[in-house]
C-alpha cells in the first residue's frame, strides 16, 4: 500500500465514523424490539405492548437517530486536504460505492473498512489519506 498523507483531521473522521457505526448497530437493535410487538397479547389487529415498551422503543430510536445525526453533522465540519470539500459527504444520490459480496457488505455495514485500514478515499477528489493512530 502506497504511503498516503496523514488526514489533518484524523480525530474528527474517527468520531463521526464511530458515531455512525453506534447508529446502524442502534438501527438495527430496534428490530429485536418491534419483534417484541408479537409476543405481546393482541386485541384484534392491534398488540398492547406494557408500558416499558414505549419508552424503550422511543429511547432507542431517539438514541441511533442522534448518532447519526451527531455523525453527519462531524462529517459536515470536515475538509479534504485536498479539494476541501467534505470527505464523506456525497449528495448525489447516484453516487455508489463498489459493489461487494453480500457478506462483506454486511460486515462492512457495521465495521467499516476504512476504521479497520486506517485509510479513507476522499469521495470528490478520490485523494486516499491515513488516520493517525
Ligand atoms: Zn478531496
Amino acid at each position: 500500500m502506497e504511503d498516503a498523507p496523514v488526514f489533518t483531521q484524523s480525530k474528527l473522521y474517527e468520531r463521526s465514523a464511530r458515531l455512525l457505526q453506534i447508529g446502524r448497530f442502534g438501527l438495527t437493535s430496534i428490530l429485536p424490539v418491534a419483534a417484541l410487538l408479537l409476543w405481546f397479547p393482541r386485541d384484534g389487529r392491534y398488540a398492547h405492548p406494557p408500558a416499558w415498551w414505549g419508552p424503550l422503543f422511543l429511547g432507542v430510536t431517539g438514541a441511533w437517530m442522534g448518532a447519526i445525526l451527531a455523525s453527519v453533522i462531524i462529517a459536515a465540519f470536515m475538509k479534504c486536504d485536498r479539494c476541501f470539500r467534505p470527505p464523506t459527504i456525497v449528495w448525489d444520490l447516484k453516487h455508489r460505492s463498489p459493489a461487494a459480496p453480500e457478506r462483506q457488505a454486511i460486515r462492512d455495514f457495521f465495521f467499516p473498512p476504512e476504521m479497520r485500514l486506517k485509510v479513507f478515499e476522499c469521495v470528490h477528489c478520490g485523494a486516499r489519506f491515513q488516520l493517525s493512530r
